[in-house]
């Protein structure tokens, strides 16, 4: 059949196959896609995008913008920021038409030039949500950018005109050459990828790792230039030696500097992090904005490029579920530690305590009896992201989790090849078989590449703490490197009630009650309001506490704090209006608090798996 159907056209057929082929890919080719964005009103929060299409010859066409970003599992919407949508084919104004939530249909009636203008309000602040005022613009690309439906491969070029105050522009987006503020984009997943910084942020460099990177501080702050480049720097060659390349020539760190802030987002060549202004010169301060760093940096691997295969390419109208997340978070969680250890800035101690506090975290959430790891990825649109009053009774993150499940994972390997590989070999493995299909990986080929490595199998551990709630048997595991763990009850002796609220003028508002407490058990619900204790009005109660936040556990009540296991309190509380009695009977905290110890008597092989874990 198929060797006949080539007798089938004759040659006049195959020269007008030839010539539409031609022609399709002629007009694929002419496609031009170009975007302008200014700022007539930034201290109103407006970002004046324009849109210019031309080559694209159709009755219409629709434009969309993404409805989240990857990187932040949850659909934002960004479509409900965009005001004024015009559009003119041809230089004259044409219809358009809402056709989705997200989705602009232009009547273009064939013309080869479209021209879209539309406005965006920019006014959340967070790493993934554009945000523009008099003293800057952050422009988180998905929530300014439009693209072609069907179109997320053709490239687009990027022109920022910055406000009349600001003087620069930093972006990981290619510049091009002689063109002032003008970028390159290969594709819309590019473009979508990489945040622009419009303003007067200072920006330094360093090269480490051979790649060439910049910082561009906005928000003011005490940091130290000189030593924030020394110890980026020896970061960034911690990571790469892990994965034993470093994919960027170039790459940037957006640093948005806060009274008070955190977070970042990942990028393929640059990352977004929120800093607290002046907390650079403390222990604390520094110690967490370094963490921050090896984070987000460490996910230009692990989720960038080593990636669960849901995660790419991207639709960017709908979720995209995917069940490992708990390895894209919570490993990269894990390895912030491991860095900054490698790196010099925590001793074996600090590291230790780092980690068993992870697990400590896992232990005491009582939701991680009742979620797996699995289950928290794929649910990270609906609870990871929506958390509720009752999310840690049952939910539990995966980036604590995932983190947990990576020291398990990396102290078994270790201790199954007698410390001659290490999770470090699974990451760097996992990271070159995905560069070499150019697609993510599935679950199973991950639990394969840990199998490979390790020599052991691994599907009780999958069973176990991947899709099960089972207990973290984390003193076997710890062992493995001669280190001792020891747990104690988190209040020796002292009864908890499980339930904390917000101080109102009126009483304390319930804010959240712990599965099976006292408070759960009796029945004080979220909402109640609390007015006294054991007859005693709840601002006599806290007369002699001087609090620092309104945000209260009702244990740190000195009346409370004075009663035993099995003792009665009894609570008088409004609830949509009606007062109540409530009697709680006090319970053991179901708490502990863990503590990890080098062994100094260790065996040789325990030595030799610590040697390899710590990676000193
Ligand atoms: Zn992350």
């Amino acid at each position: 059949m198929q060797q006949n159907t080539v007798n089938m056209f004759n040659k006049k057929s195959i020269l007008s196959l030839v010539l539409l082929l031609t022609c399709i890919m002629a007009a694929k080719a002419q496609v031009k896609i170009g975007f302008e964005v200014s700022f007539k009103e930034p201290q109103a929060h407006y970002a004046e995008v324009q849109m210019n299409i031309s080559g694209l010859v159709k009755d219409y066409v629709d434009v969309k913008m993404p409805v989240w970003t990857p990187g932040s599992y949850l659909v934002r919407e960004f479509e409900k920021s965009v005001e004024e949508f015009k559009a003119t084919a041809a230089g004259k104004a044409v219809k358009v038409e809402k056709v989705r939530k997200n989705t602009w249909r232009i009547f273009s009636a064939k013309a080869a030039d479209i021209q879209i203008n539309y406005r965006v309000y920019a006014f959340e602040i967070s790493v993934r949500t554009p945000f523009i005022d008099e003293s800057h613009a952050f422009l988180s690309p998905t929530g300014i950018f439009m693209h072609p439906d069907g179109m997320i491969k053709s490239s687009s070029t990027v022109k920022i005109i910055p406000f009349n105050t600001w003087s620069k522009v930093s972006t990981g987006l290619t510049p091009i050459a002689g063109k002032q503020f003008t970028y390159k984009a290969t594709d819309f997943d590019i473009l979508y990828d990489s945040p622009i910084e419009v303003g007067n942020q200072d920006i330094f460099e360093f090269t480490a790792a051979g790649v060439r990177h910049e910082v561009a501080m906005y928000g003011g702050g005490n940091y130290d230039k000189e030593k924030l480049k020394v110890d980026m720097a020896k970061i960034v060659e911690k990571e790469t030696a892990v994965y034993g390349e470093n994919p960027n020539k170039y790459y940037l760190f957006i640093v948005h500097n806060f009274l008070k802030g955190g977070g970042g987002l990942e990028h393929l060549n640059s990352t977004t992090l929120g800093a607290t202004r002046n907390a650079y010169n403390t222990e604390e301060g520094y110690k967490g904005f370094l963490s921050l760093v090896a984070h987000e940096y460490h996910h230009l691997w692990n989720v960038k490029r080593l990636r669960p295969i849901a995660l790419g390419p991207f639709d960017y109208d709908n979720e995209n579920y995917t069940t490992n997340l708990w390895v894209a978070e919570g490993f990269t969680s894990y390895y912030e530690n491991k860095y900054l250890h490698r790196a010099g800035f925590t001793d074996v101690n600090e590291f230790l305590k780092d980690l068993i506090g992870g697990v400590g975290t896992v232990l005491n959430t009582p939701g991680a009896k009742y979620q797996s790891a699995a289950s928290s990825s794929y649910d990270a649109w609906i609870i990871g992201y929506r958390p509720n009053e009752n999310s840690k009774n049952n939910s539990i993150s995966y980036y604590n989790k995932g983190e947990v499940i990576g020291i398990l994972m990396d102290l078994e390997i270790i201790n199954a090849t007698k410390g001659a590989k290490s999770l470090d070999d699974v990451m760097k493995a996992m990271y070159l078989q995905c560069k070499t299909l150019k697609r993510g990986y599935t679950d199973a080929e991950f639990k394969a590449m840990v199998e490979k490595i390790s020599g052991i199998s691994f599907t009780n551990f999958w069973t176990k703490y991947v899709n099960g709630v089972d207990d973290v048997e984390y003193a076997k595991y710890f062992g493995y490197a001669g280190v001792n763990v020891s747990s104690e009850n988190a209040t020796p002796g002292k009864p908890v009630t499980g339930a904390s609220g917000q101080l109102t003028n009126e009483g304390l508002m319930i804010t959240s009650t712990t599965r099976n407490s006292a408070a759960w058990v009796s029945g004080l619900n979220v909402n109640d309001l609390v007015l006294s204790l054991d007859d005693t009005s709840l601002s006599e109660a806290l007369s002699t506490v001087r609090l620092k936040s309104p945000m209260i556990s009702l244990d740190v009540i000195p009346l409370v704090g004075k009663k035993n296991i099995g003792d009665v309190l009894k609570l008088k509380v409004r609830r949509d209006g009606l007062e109540k009695e409530i009697s709680l009977t006090l319970k053991e905290n179901p708490n502990v608090r863990l503590n990890a110890t080098v062994n100094e008597n260790a065996t040789p092989a325990q030595k030799a798996v610590l040697k390899k874990w710590t990676g000193i």
